[in-house]
C-alpha cells in the first residue's frame, strides 16, 4: 500500500500538494521535508499524513526529510491553521511564517556557534592609525553596544570580519562569552503600589488556565510594572512567555525595564534581526528554553512550547494588524494563541481598542481598571484651542506659541503633535468650519488634490472643489492639515536658543537614534520636541509640561468610521506624556470644532465613557464590532479592471444576511500607477461570512483574470 502524505509549501495557492512517502520515512505533521515541485525542489512542511491517495494519478516521492523532528509544535499549527482560514490567506504559506527565514531556505535546524565581540576597557579609537577610518567606527559602535555583539550583528551593522580581524591583532577587542555577566544580575523589583497591587489581585493565575484580561491603565499609571510583577511572581522556572509590544526600536526603555529583571531570559524579536539572529532565538524558543520573548507583531507565531503567559502592551495600536498580505490581527491570534495553549493572556492599554472594550463589556474579557498615576503625578489638564480666524504660523497660533513660551522660560520641556493618522484630505473653511458633505449620503466629500475634486466613497456623487467656501464664501478654504510641514521651521525661528528634537520615522531610521533622543529628553534640558503619532508610542518624558496638538480636525472628518477612536487614541496617549513627573501637565488642542462633542468629551480626559460613546454610535449603525466585517481589494492597471473585477465577484456571493457596499475605488484609489477598488462585506454573524468568503476565493482563484490584477481579502480591516 502506498503512503501519501498532505504538503503545503510556500506558494501563494489556495491548497495542499500531496507527495508519495518513500517506503521506510517516517513522517508526521509539522515536519520539514524537501519535495520535488515542477523543475525545482522545494522545502514543505507535513501537514497530514496517511492520506487516501487520489485515484488514477502517480504521485511523485518526497525526495527527503530535513530532520526527524516536526518545527512546528501542534499548537504552533493549529493557530496557523485557524489563521488561514480566518484571515482567507494560503495555508503553506502561514505555516511558513513560523519558520525563521534559513529554515523556509531549507538551511539545517542548528544555529552555528556564533563569535562574540566586547572592546576591551581601555582601548580607544585614538590607538588607531588616522587612516583606519572603519576600524575606529566599528571600536566606537562596540564601546557604544550595551552588551557583547555577535560576528553577524557586526556585520549586519555594516563592518566586515577584516576590520574585526584587524582590531582583534590590535588587542582592542576580544572574543566573549554571548552573555552578557551583567544580564545574569538580577535587580529586585519595586514594589507595587496600593493600586497596583489591588489591580494585580484581580488578573487571574496561570494555574486557571485560560483567561483574557484588559488592563486599562491610564498613562504613568504603571502597567509595565504590573506586567513585571505579574512574570516574576507567577511564570514558573520552566516556562516561556511573550510580551508582544508595538514597535520595540522605539521603546528601548520598556526592553531595558525587562532586562534588568530577568537578565538572559529576555529575548527579543523584530524585524532588525539579521537571519543569523532569528534562526537562534527560533530555536532556543522551539527547544522549550524558559525565554520571555519581548517582540513585534510575528513573534506571536513563534513555535512556543510551555507557555505561561501572554501579554500584549498597547494592544489598541495598529501595527499589531499586517498591512499587507496576510492580514492577521497579532493581538487576536495572541488571544486565540492562549486559548490554544492554555495560559492567560493580559491585553494593557490607556486607551483599548473599541473591540477589545466591547469584550470586556460583554463578559469575553475580565475588566481590570487601574486609574491612578504612580507617585505624585496627577492626569494632565487638557483644553480646546479654538483656531477659527486666528492666523496660524507653521500651524500653531499666538496662543500655542505662547503658551510655548511660557513654558520654555520657565525651562520645562514641550511636546508639539502632528497629526497624520486618519488625516482625511477634506476641504475646510477656516472662517466658518463648513465641510462639504454628499448630498445623496451621510458622509464627507473626499478630496482630490490631483483633479481637485470632491468625491463621495459611499455612492458616485461627485463635484469641482470650488475656490471659496461655499456657505460664507471665505476664501480661507483649503485641504485640511496643509501648512503643518513648516512646523518644525516656525519653532526654530520662534525658539532660536531652545534645542528643537524632531521626532518621527525619518529622525528615528537608524539603529540607537531614539535612544539618543531619550537621551537628551531625559536630560532634563529645556527642549521642543516636535513630531508624529510616534510620539504617542509609550514613551515615559518625565520632564514635559505641555503638550500642544498642531490638528486634532483631521480625524474627526474623516470617511473611516474608525478615525474617531483613533483620534481620542492617539490623543490621550500623546497627552500621557505631560505631567508624568512633579510638574503638573497641560495639554493645547488646536481646533476649528471646539464645539464638537468628541473633543468636548476628550477633554475629561475620561476614555472609557468615549468608549461606551463610541460603542452607542457602531451599535445603532450597526457597525464592527456588532457585524463581522472583511473587505475584498483589487488593484489593476486600470480601474475599470478593478471594479469590473469586484463587480464580477459580487455576482458571487448571496445571502440575505450580507450587506454589500460597493465596489468604489479606493480612499486612496491610485497608488503607484495601481488603480485600486474595493467591495465591503459586511454579516451579522463571522462564521457565515468566513463561509462565504472561503467560497469566493476558491472560485476567484480558479477565475480567468486580466494579468495585472491582483485581489486580496482583508478581514476584521482597520481602514476602509
Ligand atoms: P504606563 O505604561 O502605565 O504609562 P509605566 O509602567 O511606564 O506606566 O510607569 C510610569 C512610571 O512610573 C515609570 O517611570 C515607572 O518606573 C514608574 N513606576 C511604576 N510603578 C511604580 C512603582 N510601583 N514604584 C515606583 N515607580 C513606579
Ligand atoms: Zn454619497
Ligand atoms: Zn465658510
Amino acid at each position: 500500500m502506498i503512503q501519501t502524505a498532505r504538503i503545503a509549501l510556500s506558494r501563494p495557492l489556495r491548497r495542499l500538494f500531496d507527495y508519495q512517502v518513500p517506503v521506510g520515512m517516517r513522517l508526521t505533521p509539522g515536519q520539514r521535508v524537501r519535495v520535488p515541485f515542477g523543475r525545482q525542489s522545494l522545502v514543505g512542511l507535513v501537514v497530514e499524513t496517511g492520506v487516501e491517495p487520489p485515484a488514477g494519478i502517480k504521485l511523485r516521492p518526497i525526495s527527503q526529510v530535513l530532520e526527524d523532528w516536526p518545527v512546528l509544535p501542534p499548537e504552533t499549527r493549529q493557530l496557523m491553521q485557524w489563521a488561514a482560514a480566518y484571515y482567507q490567506h494560503p495555508l503553506g504559506e502561514c505555516l511558513f511564517m513560523s519558520l525563521p527565514p534559513a529554515l523556509r531556505r531549507g538551511r539545517p535546524a542548528t544555529a552555528n556557534n556564533d563569535l562574540f565581540w566586547h572592546a576591551l576597557e581601555e582601548a580607544t579609537p585614538e590607538a588607531l592609525p588616522a587612516q583606519a577610518h572603519r576600524q575606529k567606527a566599528l571600536l566606537t559602535w562596540l564601546r557604544s553596544q550595551p552588551t557583547p555583539c555577535s560576528q553577524s550583528t557586526i556585520q549586519a551593522a555594516g563592518f566586515t570580519p577584516d576590520q574585526i580581524r584587524n582590531l582583534k591583532k590590535r588587542n582592542l577587542i576580544e572574543e566573549t562569552e554571548p552573555q552578557p555577566p551583567l544580564a545574569q544580575a538580577c535587580e529586585k523589583l519595586p514594589s507595587l503600589t496600593h493600586a497596583q497591587e489591588r489591580a494585580f489581585g484581580e488578573i487571574p493565575r496561570p494555574e486557571l488556565g485560560f483567561s483574557a484580561t484588559l488592563l486599562y491603565g491610564i498613562t504613568g499609571s504603571g502597567k509595565t510594572e504590573i506586567y513585571l510583577h505579574y512574570l516574576q511572581r507567577y511564570l514558573k522556572q520552566e516556562q516561556q512567555a511573550l510580551v508582544l509590544v508595538p514597535e520595540i526600536n522605539l521603546t528601548p526603555q520598556t526592553v531595558r525595564r525587562f532586562n534588568r529583571y530577568f537578565g538572559d531570559r529576555i529575548c527579543m524579536w523584530h524585524s532588525a534581526l539579521n537571519d543569523g539572529e532569528r534562526l537562534k532565538t527560533w530555536l532556543r524558543i522551539r527547544n522549550g528554553e524558559p525565554v520571555i520573548v519581548i517582540g513585534t507583531r510575528s513573534s506571536v507565531t513563534l513555535p512556543f512550547l510551555s507557555l505561561g503567559a501572554i501579554i500584549v502592551d498597547e494592544e489598541h495600536d495598529t501595527s499589531f494588524k499586517q498591512g499587507e498580505g496576510f492580514r492577521y490581527s497579532a493581538r487576536d491570534l495572541a488571544v486565540y494563541r492562549g486559548h490554544l495553549n492554555r495560559c492567560p493572556v493580559l491585553l494593557g492599554s490607556a486607551t483599548p481598542s473599541i473591540e477589545s472594550y466591547q469584550n470586556a463589556t460583554t463578559g469575553k474579557y475580565r475588566l481590570v481598571k487601574l486609574e491612578e498615576r504612580v507617585g505624585e503625578a496627577r492626569p494632565p489638564t487638557l483644553r480646546l484651542l479654538d483656531i477659527r480666524s486666528r492666523p496660524l504660523e507653521g500651524g500653531l497660533s499666538p496662543k500655542a506659541i505662547q503658551a510655548i513660551r511660557e513654558r520654555i522660560e520657565r525651562k520645562e520641556q514641550v511636546l508639539v503633535f502632528v497629526n497624520r493618522r486618519g488625516f482625511a484630505p477634506v476641504m475646510m473653511c477656516f472662517d466658518c468650519g463648513h465641510i462639504s458633505e454628499c448630498p445623496r449620503c451621510d458622509s464627507r466629500l473626499t478630496y482630490h488634490r490631483k483633479d481637485r475634486a470632491l468625491r463621495c466613497h459611499h455612492c458616485d456623487y461627485q463635484t469641482a472643489a470650488p475656490e471659496t467656501c461655499p456657505a460664507c464664501a471665505s476664501d480661507a478654504y483649503s485641504p485640511v492639515g496643509q501648512g503643518t510641514e513648516r512646523t518644525e521651521d516656525i519653532l526654530q525661528a520662534s525658539f532660536p536658543e531652545t534645542p528643537i528634537i524632531r521626532v518621527d520615522r525619518d529622525s528615528t531610521r537608524n539603529r540607537g537614534s531614539i535612544d539618543r533622543i531619550l537621551q537628551q529628553v531625559n536630560s532634563g534640558e529645556s527642549c521642543i520636541l516636535v513630531g508624529t503619532q510616534m510620539l504617542a508610542k509609550g514613551h515615559d518624558f518625565p520632564n514635559v509640561s505641555l503638550v500642544v496638538v498642531v490638528n486634532a480636525d483631521g480625524g474627526l472628518f474623516s470617511v473611516d468610521f474608525r478615525a474617531p477612536e483613533q483620534l481620542i487614541q492617539t490623543l490621550l496617549q500623546v497627552s500621557g506624556r505631560a505631567g508624568r513627573g512633579r510638574i503638573p501637565g497641560t495639554v493645547l488642542i488646536q481646533t476649528c470644532h471646539s464645539e464638537h462633542s468628541l473633543l468636548n468629551q476628550l477633554c475629561t480626559g475620561n476614555y472609557l465613557a468615549m468608549a461606551e460613546h463610541i460603542l452607542a454610535e457602531r451599535a445603532a449603525l450597526q457597525l464592527p464590532p456588532y457585524r463581522a466585517m472583511a473587505l475584498l481589494r483589487a488593484e489593476a492597471t486600470t480601474m475599470e479592471e478593478s471594479l469590473a473585477f469586484l463587480d464580477g465577484a459580487k455576482g458571487q456571493l448571496t445571502g440575505s444576511d450580507l450587506e454589500i457596499w460597493g465596489p468604489l475605488p479606493a480612499v486612496i484609489a491610485r497608488r503607484a500607477e495601481r488603480h485600486r477598488a474595493q467591495l465591503v462585506l459586511i454579516s451579522n454573524q463571522k462564521g457565515p461570512l468566513q463561509r462565504q468568503l472561503q467560497t469566493l476565493c476558491h472560485h476567484l482563484e480558479e477565475q480567468k483574470k486580466p494579468s495585472s490584477l491582483k485581489w486580496q481579502i482583508d478581514v476584521d480591516p482597520l481602514e476602509t
